[in-house]
C-alpha cells in the first residue's frame, strides 16, 4: 500500500451480524419500507432497461428535486449516498492550504475523509452538555462542516446560528449535512439562494426510507455545484444507478407517505424517550431519529454488549467523551418496547 496510507485510519460502519436475526438499531436506517409507488416503479421493464448506462446528470431526478426545493437545476447534483458527495466537497473545496473544521464529537466520516485527502483539520469541542458553541465556528477562516441536527447527539442548531455561521466565514465554504434535518430541525436550503458559500446536503437513507438504494444530493449556488460536479466527472459519472434515479423521483412525489413515517418515527422517539428518563437515563435533546442516552452506573459498552446478548444492536462508540452513551435508533413501537423491557431486564439483573 502507498506509504502515506499506512497509518489511515478507515470509517467503520456499525455491524451487521449474521449469527441470528437483531433488531437493527444501530444504523439510523427507518424502520419502514419505500412508499408504495417506489416499490412498483423498480419492476421488470425497468430492470430490462439495466443494459444500458444511467442517465449522468440524473436530469429527470434533479429537475423534481429542484422544483420539490424551489430552486434552479443548476444549484442540485446527486450523489451515490451523502458518503460520496462529501468526498466530492473535500475534493473540490480543502487542500493544505483550506483546512477544515468540524465539531470533536460528530460524524465519524469527516475526520477519516480529512486524513484520506491529506486536508489539515481542526475538530472543535463541543460544550460541556455536548452542544455546539456558537461562536466557536464565527470567523474562523477555514472551511465548516456541520452535520444539523448533530450526530450522534441529536442536537439541533437554530437557522439562526447556521446563518450567522455563513455570514462570518464569507471566503470558506460552509457545507451543513442535513441527513436528519426532517425529524425535527429547521433546514438551511432557503439560505442557499441567499449566500454563495453555503451547501447543503440531504440524504435518502434515512428519513426516505433508502439507506440501501443510495442516494444523496447537495443544494447549493450554482459555481459551488459546478465544482462538486467537476469532481464527480472525473471520479465515476455514471454514480447513481437507474432504478435507484427512478426510486427517487418517485419517492418525491409520495412526500406524503415520508411525511406521516417520520411524524409516526418521532411519535414512538418521544415516548422512548419518556420510557428511558423513567428508568434512570439521561439523554441529550435530540431532533433526529435516534437517541444518545447514558444510563449512570452502567458503561455505554456494557449496554451494548447486555443488548446485543439480548438480540438488540445499538451503536457503541469508544471515544473518551461520549463512551457512556448509546446511540439507539428509533425502530417500530414493537421494536422499542422490546428494547425498554430487555433494558428492564439488564438493571435489575
Ligand atoms: C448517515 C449519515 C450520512 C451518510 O448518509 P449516506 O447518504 O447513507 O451516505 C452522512 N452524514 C450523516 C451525519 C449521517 O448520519
Amino acid at each position: 500500500m502507498s506509504q502515506r496510507f499506512q497509518s489511515l485510519e478507515a470509517y467503520v460502519p456499525g455491524e451487521q451480524p449474521a449469527d441470528m436475526e437483531y433488531i437493527k438499531l444501530n444504523t439510523n436506517e427507518a424502520p419502514y419500507p419505500p412508499s408504495p409507488g417506489v416499490i412498483a416503479a423498480i419492476n421488470e421493464s425497468e430492470i430490462r432497461k439495466l443494459f444500458l448506462y444511467p442517465n449522468p446528470d440524473g436530469t429527470r431526478l434533479i429537475n423534481k428535486l429542484a422544483e420539490f426545493y424551489h430552486v434552479g437545476a443548476d444549484n442540485v447534483i446527486i450523489g451515490n449516498g451523502s458518503d460520496e458527495l462529501l468526498a466530492f466537497a473535500f475534493l473540490a473545496f480543502c487542500d493544505g492550504g483550506r483546512g477544515v473544521c468540524f465539531p470533536d464529537i460528530t460524524y465519524g466520516f469527516y475526520p477519516v475523509y480529512a486524513e484520506l485527502y491529506d486536508v489539515p483539520y481542526e475538530q472543535i469541542p463541543l460544550m460541556d452538555d455536548l452542544s455546539i458553541n456558537l461562536s466557536d465556528y464565527c470567523g474562523v477562516n477555514k472551511n465548516i462542516i456541520i452535520a444539523n441536527p448533530n450526530a450522534p447527539t441529536g442536537i439541533a442548531l437554530p437557522l439562526g446560528d447556521i446563518e450567522a455561521i455563513i455570514k462570518s466565514n464569507p471566503e470558506f465554504v460552509v457545507l451543513v449535512d442535513e441527513a436528519y434535518v426532517d425529524f425535527g430541525a429547521e433546514s438551511a436550503i432557503p439560505l442557499t439562494r441567499k449566500y454563495d458559500n453555503l451547501l447543503v446536503m440531504h440524504t435518502y437513507s434515512k428519513a426516505r426510507s433508502m439507506a440501501g438504494a443510495r442516494l444523496a444530493y447537495a443544494i447549493g449556488p450554482e459555481p459551488l455545484i459546478g465544482d462538486l460536479r467537476k469532481m464527480k466527472y472525473s471520479f465515476n459519472p455514471y454514480n447513481v444507478n437507474r432504478l435507484t434515479q427512478i426510486a427517487g423521483e418517485v419517492a418525491l412525489q409520495e412526500n406524503e407517505y415520508y411525511v406521516k413515517m417520520r411524524e409516526k418515527i418521532v411519535k414512538t422517539r418521544e415516548s422512548t424517550v419518556s420510557r428511558l428518563s423513567e428508568m434512570g437515563f439521561l439523554m441529550t435533546h435530540s431532533c433526529a431519529n435516534f437517541i444518545f442516552a447514558k444510563l449512570p452506573g452502567v458503561s455505554g459498552y456494557e449496554l451494548y454488549s447486555a443488548l446485543k446478548a439480548r438480540g438488540i444492536l445499538v451503536r457503541h462508540f469508544s471515544k473518551p467523551r461520549i463512551a457512556d452513551y448509546v446511540r439507539i435508533t428509533i425502530g417500530t413501537d414493537e421494536q422499542m418496547d422490546r428494547l425498554c423491557n430487555e433494558i428492564a431486564l439488564i438493571r435489575t439483573r
